[in-house]
Order: structure tokens, then sequence, then C-alpha cells
């Protein structure tokens, strides 16, 4: 917990200071709103969020006296609401086994780290867990994540750097199922050469998995840095499009101004939040209480 609040400390001092420098006036008047609005914007929680907290206001409070502490309580309400329709654990229930887990997203926004700590949380739930090595585009994807797998004693299938991602994920189906594995993980390329041989790569290793079985991948989950702010939500489009991403995991909360992107993203496009990440070791992977994320947030 203490992490959590540590994480969205700068998150909710920006958007805190923000709105308390902008109540000087003694009533809530037309510019005051436009300033709260465009401060929320500046805080990454974007348009519609921030039109939703002004409609509020303008409804309850407006030619009222308004201090900072009320504007962040209706802050925190709105966003609460938002996230409480996403956040999502995500549940092992996959009948026949193993789950399948594709999971994807540019180099750098911890696709890695967040593997591994969601083989560890599994495990803690004691499930069988088995990771794939599919970023075979990287020497160094492969053996960091050969490197966690060792750290936290799970099964890995790797292959050669530049094969074929598509055959290690059936060689990684076949196995998981033979040893009763109930959760299989695969890393996949961040980049390739191109954004086309990306996407090309990922329907490649879906027509493969899906000749396997038919409900294959169960969840393609889409890794984002929430530190990039707004270029995460392009990455949303970008891949949730082409990919059919089934849910998100944000990272790099902690320590961030722009943990308001989180909120951006549950607006836009509704899809599941499974966890967050608030650092860089193994238990640093938290499912979230919408309205203890609201508080933080709004300060
Ligand atoms: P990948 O290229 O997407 O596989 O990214 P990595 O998993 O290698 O992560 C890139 C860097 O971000 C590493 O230094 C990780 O330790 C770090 N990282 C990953 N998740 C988090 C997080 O939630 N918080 C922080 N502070 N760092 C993280």
């Amino acid at each position: 917990h203490d992490k959590l609040v540590a994480g969205f400390r700068r998150t909710s001092e920006k958007l805190g200071g923000n709105i308390a420098s902008l109540l000087t006036k003694e009533r809530l008047d037309r510019a005051t709103l436009d300033e709260i609005e465009e401060a929320l914007i500046a805080s990454d929680l974007g348009p519609a969020t921030a039109s939703r907290v002004r409609e509020r206001l303008e409804e309850e409070r407006y030619e009222r006296d308004m201090d900072a502490a009320g504007v962040r309580a209706v802050v925190a309400d709105e966003i609460a609401r938002i996230l409480a329709p996403v956040a999502k654990p995500l549940e092992i229930e996959a009948f026949p086994r193993p789950q399948v887990i594709l999971v994807i997203g540019v180099n750098g926004s911890g696709k890695t780290t967040t593997i591994a700590k969601l083989a560890h949380l599994f495990q803690e739930q004691d499930y069988q867990v088995m990771l794939v090595a599919g970023d075979t585009f990287r020497a160094a994807a492969i053996g960091q994540l050969k490197t966690w797998a060792e750290r936290i004693n799970v099964p890995i299938i790797t292959g050669k750097e530049g094969g074929d991602a598509a055959s290690l994920v059936w060689e990684g189906v076949k196995r998981g199922t033979e040893i009763g594995t109930d959760v299989l993980i695969v890393d996949t390329a961040g980049r390739l050469q191109n954004k086309a041989g990306l996407m090309d790569e990922l329907a490649k290793i879906r027509r493969v998995l899906g000749r396997l079985n038919p409900a294959a991948p169960h969840d393609v989950l889409l890794v984002l840095d929430a530190t990039t702010g707004q270029n995460a939500l392009s990455q949303i489009e970008v891949f949730g499009k082409e990919t059919g991403v089934t849910g998100l995991v944000m990272t790099k909360l902690d320590g961030t101004a722009r943990g308001g992107v989180l909120v951006a993203a549950a607006e836009r496009f509704g899809l599941p939040i499974h966890a967050i990440g608030v650092g860089e070791t193994l238990d640093d992977l938290r499912p979230f209480d919408p309205r203890e994320v609201a508080a933080l947030i709004a300060g």
C-alpha cells in the first residue's frame, strides 16, 4: 500500500498543486472552471474526463464558494466511476488448460518484467506456470526472460535468436499440455523491421494458437508504460485494432507525474485494466481498487 501511495504521489502533487493555484476567487466562475478543465487535461486525465468533472462542478457549485478539497473530491469521484468497470484482475479459468496469455507491447514498456511478475502472482495462487520466450528478435530479450524464469523457478521454452516465434509457441502449448500447465505466458517481439512485420508476426502466432485450441490466446495483454503519457494511448489504438487486445497492464506508475493516463485509457477504450506496475520487483504488480487509486490520483 505504501508503494502505491508513493507511486501516485507525483501525479497527485501535480494535479493538486494545479487545482489549488486556480482557486483564488471566492466563487467558482466560468474562467476558473475553464482553468480547472485545462489543468485536468494537462494532468493526462484526458479531455472526456476533464469535461465530466467540469460538468459536475458546474451543476453543483457554479457561482458558489468552492475550495481545492471540494474540487478534488469531485475529481476523485469521477475517476472512481471511470475506473470501477475496468479494474479486473486476470482470472485463470480456461478449460481445457493451459490458459494462453499473449503479452504484447513496445520494447521498454516493461513487458518482460510484467511477465515475471504475473508468473510469480499465478505461482502464489498455486497455478503451474510456463513461459515462452517469443521475442526471438532480440537475443537480450530471450536472456532476460530466462534469467527471470530461473529466479522464480518456472519452466521456459526458448529458441534461437531470429527463430520462428510461432513454432516456439506451438511447442509451448504442446509441452505445457503434456505436463499439466495451467497458465502459459507468451512474450512477443516489441519491434521488428517495421510495424507491418510486427503485426504479421502477432497474427501468425494467433493463427498457430487457434489451430491448437480455438479459444487461444485466451488473453492478449498489452503492456503500457505510463511515463510515456499520451503515447500510451496511441499504442492502445494501434495494437488494439490489429491484435485484438483483451486487457491492459500499465507499468511504471511509481514516480511518474503522468499517472492520469490510466484514467484516460479507461475512459477512452473501456478495456479491462488487469493490474498496475509500481516498481521493479516481483511484488510490484498490483490489482487495484478504483476508489483507492482515484483518491490517490486526486490527492
Ligand atoms: P521490455 O523491453 O518491455 O521487456 O521492458 P522490461 O521489462 O525490460 O523493462 C524495462 C525497464 O523498466 C526495466 O529496467 C524494468 O526494471 C523497468 N520497469 C518495468 N516495470 C516497471 C515498473 O512498474 N516500475 C518501474 N519503476 N520500473 C519498471
